[in-house]
């Protein structure tokens, strides 16, 4: 049977869903984009375009084997299912937010009868039952943070990455449910029948992201400088240094650093005499 994967068809996921796939080699042709289903060309990997919030029931009912989506959805989804890679995006929480001018301060001033706007009802309903909150749900499709001001709530729970639009709003964060980013997920069942498979494609998309967080540098450094510059790569398996023809002073060094080091490293590199500084980005990078 032809191994299906599920991913956002739209929203704040998307694009940087098909980003990491395209980039990991998945080649999904032409077209993907006005159509509900592709088979990736080669790799008889079949790409289903659906909803974030369908994909956890989609993967537990086992109508997919794969998935992308937000720990979010998965949490309020209430299915048991097996995250088997963090994506590093679509990082937010979902958090109890009441309006400024309330005198909530924290859950315990929550009064039973409160009423909650949300589109997340069953984490919502677990997080208040396990206070011993006795809250009334009002599900929302989206839109949550106007529920107070138009009296449709008293409080809400919704996603917030920054908390501008809950400030615009007039609403203060008090309490986090759940923090989540986008993950790829699977189901214990669908890793029995298919690891190698499942595996093949986290592996892909991870080398993805951790060239994301690398560069590769070189530089021509003095030859006298070797030790100070292996110290300034630690924990790595130290530069690849090579002779440069009719030069004995100086070598040329390769290595690859954390991108959130560059800045840093390069400073270094100059002030140790370092000339011909290069910084390349990685496409993949498999250990
Ligand atoms: P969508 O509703 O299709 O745009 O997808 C929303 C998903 O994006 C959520 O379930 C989260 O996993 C993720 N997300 C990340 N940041 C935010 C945010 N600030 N607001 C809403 N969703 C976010």
């Amino acid at each position: 049977m032809t191994f299906k994967m599920a991913v956002p068809n739209k929203g704040r996921l998307h694009d940087r869903t098909i980003e990491l796939l395209l980039k990991s080699g998945l080649d999904l042709g032409e077209d993907w984009g006005r159509r509900l289903y592709v088979t990736a060309k080669n790799q008889d990997i079949e790409i289903l375009f659906v909803r974030a919030q369908d994909i956890p029931r989609f993967i537990a009912i086992g109508s997919v084997d794969l998935g992308i989506t937000g720990q979010d959805q998965i949490a309020d989804s209430g299915f048991v299912l097996k995250e088997v890679l963090e994506l590093e995006f679509g990082h937010c929480r979902l958090s109890v937010a009441v309006p400024e001018q309330s005198n909530i301060r924290t859950v315990d001033d929550i009064k039973d009868g409160c009423r909650v706007a949300t589109s997340f009802p069953n984490v919502t309903k677990r997080f208040f039952d396990s206070k011993g909150k006795n809250v009334e749900i009002v599900n929302v499709s989206g839109a949550a943070e106007i529920m107070p001001y138009i009296g449709v709530s008293d409080i809400i729970v919704d996603l917030v990455s920054s908390g501008a639009t809950l400030k615009t709003n007039r609403l203060m964060e008090i309490e986090t449910l759940v923090t989540s980013q986008a993950v790829m997920v699977t189901s214990e069942k669908a890793m029995e029948a298919n690891s190698a498979r499942i595996m093949d494609i986290v592996n892909s998309v991870k080398s993805v992201i951790d060239a994301e967080n690398k560069k590769y540098l070189m530089a021509d450094v003095p030859v006298s400088q070797l030790p100070e510059i292996d110290k300034l790569f630690p924990g790595l398996a130290g530069p690849t240094v090579m002779n440069i023809s009719g030069r004995t002073d100086m070598v040329a060094i390769h290595v690859v650093v954390d991108s959130n080091t560059i800045f840093d490293s390069v400073n270094k590199l100059q002030k140790l005499g370092a000339k011909g500084i290069l910084t390349l980005p990685i496409e993949r990078l498999v250990p």
